[in-house]
């Protein structure tokens, strides 16, 4: 097959003509704006199940689902009747509702790894207090991330690693502090001496290490358990927290996220996406006693105006209550699984420098020969030109992708068999397209 020809893009293309008059970059958050692929990004007017319509009535099967909340899918039945249902009475008080304590329930009596909980807004939120939490709580000031992994856009986490074993953070956005920036140390996923002299050289000093447990903002750098493991025990030998960032991986790669997957009990977790049904929800747990330390039992002040707001709390209640149905997440991997294998089954056999790396429900397509990809350094930038082909070939055969080569895919329980199988053969088709050059 040949590439094909583009699809009608006139109305997205005046929206966003509009949109640049109002918004930087006429989006409103960055990577929307497809700048690393087509250039200017498409207008989405409808979500129904897996499927997603454009501005321009194009159709797509959707393996982006939001960044990742649409478990179900698109305007799920059951979220939409309950969220329409709460609304009828209001939709913010700033006053306790029972919606809370429903939600929180359902979570806290089906995650062994948290025994308090606390609900803010956002992914980023909910990582920026849990480092507050455990810099109140150990008294200290430094933490410790990971090169490639994403927290949100709190100030301290938005620094990467430059060259050397222990880096100190370089900014990866203007308007950091430097002084912020030295707080935070950063180094490579699956280095174990790289942590080590980190300890070393900064003794009594590190509140936290956070990681995505499963790395999945910057491709998908999956982790040997052991290497989490060590983690886990290099933090209690050093009264130092370890934060598991589970925005992504809560609730989807089993109802207790990667902590569950991995049996790792993290000091504190944080969960966003998932756990509000495509509502502004995001949440950080830990046990009973260090969740006493957060206002107004303790001195770590957070707060928020639509913090566990109703309407919010009613789509997480509905979302979380299918996810626990029995076989829910087997089915869903099951999926996953067979849709992964018959791709690389396809570009094994045609000798392609392809590799789709997946855990749960989560997929990457990468341009690599590799068998393993354990850090950021191990992606190698110059593919990305390819994917940058691949997502225009398979815009223009309906399937939408996140627009990043670095981003995931998701698939949700909305993707039939019949939607995977038209899916994976514009892939077929695409990843012929792109490999003919
Ligand atoms: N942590 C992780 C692991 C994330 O993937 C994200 C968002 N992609 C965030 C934090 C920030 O969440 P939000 O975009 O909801 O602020």
């Amino acid at each position: 097959s040949t590439g094909k020809p583009d699809i009608n893009r006139e109305k997205s293309a005046e929206l966003y003509a509009k949109a640049k008059t109002f918004f930087p970059g006429g989006v409103n958050s960055p990577v929307r704006a497809f700048k690393s692929v087509y250039g200017t990004p498409l207008f989405i007017k409808r979500g129904d199940g897996c499927h997603l319509w454009d501005a321009d009535d194009n159709q797509f099967v959707d393996f982006c689902c939001s960044w990742g909340p649409l478990i179900l899918g698109h305007n799920n039945a059951k979220v939409r009747e309950k969220v329409i249902e709460v609304m009828q009475n209001g939709m913010s008080f700033g006053a306790p509702t029972a919606l809370e304590n429903e939600l929180a329930e359902l979570i806290i009596k089906n995650n062994k790894f948290i025994e308090k909980i606390r609900f803010v807004s956002s992914g980023t939120e909910a990582v920026m207090s849990a480092i507050r939490l455990a810099r109140g709580y150990t008294k200290r000031d430094k933490i410790l991330k990971f090169e490639g992994c994403y927290h949100g856009h709190t100030d301290s986490l938005l620094v990467k690693a430059g060259s050397g074993l222990v880096t100190f953070g370089e900014t990866s956005s203007a308007g950091v502090p430097k002084s912020f920036a030295d707080e935070t140390i950063v180094v490579a996923l699956n280095d174990r001496e790289a942590v080590q002299k980190a300890f070393e050289e900064f003794k009594d000093q590190i509140a936290a290490i956070i990681i995505e447990p499963v790395p999945a903002n910057n491709g998908l750098i999956l982790q040997e358990k052991e290497y989490l493991q060590y983690l886990r025990e290099i933090c209690t030998q050093n009264g130092t927290l370890l934060i598991f960032d589970e925005v992504i991986s809560g609730f989807r790669i089993g109802f207790e996220g990667a902590a569950g997957y991995y049996q790792i009990k993290p000091d504190i977790l944080t969960y966003g996406k998932i756990i509000g049904g495509g509502l502004p929800v995001g949440a950080y747990g830990a046990s009973a006693e260090i969740m006493s330390n957060v206002s107004p039992d303790g001195g770590v002040y957070q707060a928020g105006t639509l913090s566990g707001n109703p309407v919010a709390m009613a789509a997480g209640i509905a979302q979380l209550s299918e996810l626990l149905r029995m076989g829910f997440y087997r089915d869903l991997n099951n999926k996953t699984e067979e849709f992964t294998e018959a791709i690389q089954r396809f570009a094994t056999a045609r000798n392609y420098k392809f590799k789709v790396f997946t855990i749960g429900s989560i997929f990457w397509f990468a341009f690599t020969d590799k068998e393993a990809i354990r850090n950021a350094d191990d992606i190698d930038a110059s593919s990305m030109e390819k994917f940058k082909k691949l997502h225009r070939e398979l815009l223009n055969r309906g399937v939408y992708l996140g627009p990043s080569g670095y981003e995931v895919g998701f698939i949700s329980s909305a993707h039939t068999k019949i939607d995977l199988e038209k899916a994976k053969r514009a892939i077929f088709d695409s990843l012929e397209v792109v490999f003919r050059e």
